[in-house]
């Protein structure tokens, strides 16, 4: 009897493996249908200054317009794309798309009060080549300045000894472009590592913020991770703010920047304007 039972199990199993792998092969060709017919859209959800609630900027979210499914998050989606290199299309037209509304904004808001824009990038785009020409370009095409840019690059996907990204990171940082090193602590570099790099930026991942508030250790981390950040002249940005709480002690521990749904949830392009009028910063 035992021996029939594993053997089902086994069977079951293999079954399982099986439905994944076709899933997996259905969604990607899903996926590359997607980017062929642009069924992307972005949405923008604010960084804010935290002792203010002045927005400074937003980061563009990708979310994919499936026509059965409705609105999907990247955290459906995103690995089969990195995985498979559809990634790559998709990030150029994020990039394109992100600068047409960074130059639409630019066009509506009075002078100085245009936010700029934080666009995730994967490590895939730029081991494909002429990548820093695509940002030169697209930056020309929407005539957005360098300086209204930031792209993001996480933690987890830099491999130490790549140095062809931290070159064109040099380049893409001379022209004026922000770099910002995104979910900071997930990953394995120090910031004595990232010391000698060309970035600008260090956003700290909402798992630390989540657990801020409930352990000191976390806490701690934090701390240290901000005042270490200030000393070598970076900047930092908090993820996940959901809680006053969570944004107070950001404030006490002297992190200057945060998003999170405390203040918004990522917006669709036609909402932002609206929530620049109609959202009053509050202070702390
Ligand atoms: P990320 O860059 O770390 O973006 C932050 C994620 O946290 C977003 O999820 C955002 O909606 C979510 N978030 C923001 N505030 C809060 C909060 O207060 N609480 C909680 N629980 N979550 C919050 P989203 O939009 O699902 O994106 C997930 C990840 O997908 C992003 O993480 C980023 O790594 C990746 N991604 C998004 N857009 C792009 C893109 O255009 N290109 C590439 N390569 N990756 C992207
Ligand atoms: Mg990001
Ligand atoms: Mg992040
Ligand atoms: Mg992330």
């Amino acid at each position: 009897v035992a021996k029939g039972a594993g053997k089902n199990q086994w069977r079951r199993y293999q079954a399982h493996l099986h439905t994944e792998m076709v899933e997996r092969l259905e969604l990607r060709s899903a996926l590359d249908h997607a980017v062929n017919e642009g069924h992307f859209l972005l949405h923008y959800q604010p960084i804010v200054d935290l002792p203010t609630g002045t927005a400074v900027g937003f980061e563009a979210l990708v979310r994919w317009h499936h026509p059965k499914r409705g609105i999907v998050t990247p955290d459906q989606f995103i690995e089969v794309a990195e995985e498979s290199g559809l990634v790559v299309p998709m990030g150029r037209w994020v990039l394109e798309e992100a600068l047409r509304t960074v130059a639409e904004w630019r066009r509506i808001l009075p002078p100085g009060q245009a936010p700029y824009v934080s666009v995730n990038v994967s490590v895939r785009q730029f081991r494909e080549s002429g990548f820093v020409d695509q940002v030169r370009t697209a930056l020309a095409h929407t005539a957005v300045p360098p300086q209204a840019l930031i792209l993001e690059i996480t933690e987890t996907l830099l491999v130490k000894d790549d140095e062809r990204i931290w070159t064109d990171l040099g380049v893409l940082r001379e022209m004026g472009i922000r770099i910002a090193i995104d979910d900071f602590g997930t990953g394995y570099s120090s910031l004595g590592y990232l010391r000698q790099r060309p970035i600008d930026i260090i956003k700290i991942d909402k798992t630390f913020i989540d657990d801020m508030v409930t352990s000191s250790q976390p806490m701690a981390l934090v701390s240290g991770i901000v005042s270490l950040a200030q000393s070598l002249g970076l900047t930092v940005v908090a993820e996940g703010i959901e809680s006053a709480t969570h944004r107070e002690v950001l404030v006490r521990l002297g992190c200057p920047l945060g998003q999170g749904y405390l203040f918004s949830s990522p917006l669709g392009p036609t909402e932002v304007l609206a929530w620049l009028r109609s959202a009053q910063p509050i202070a702390v």
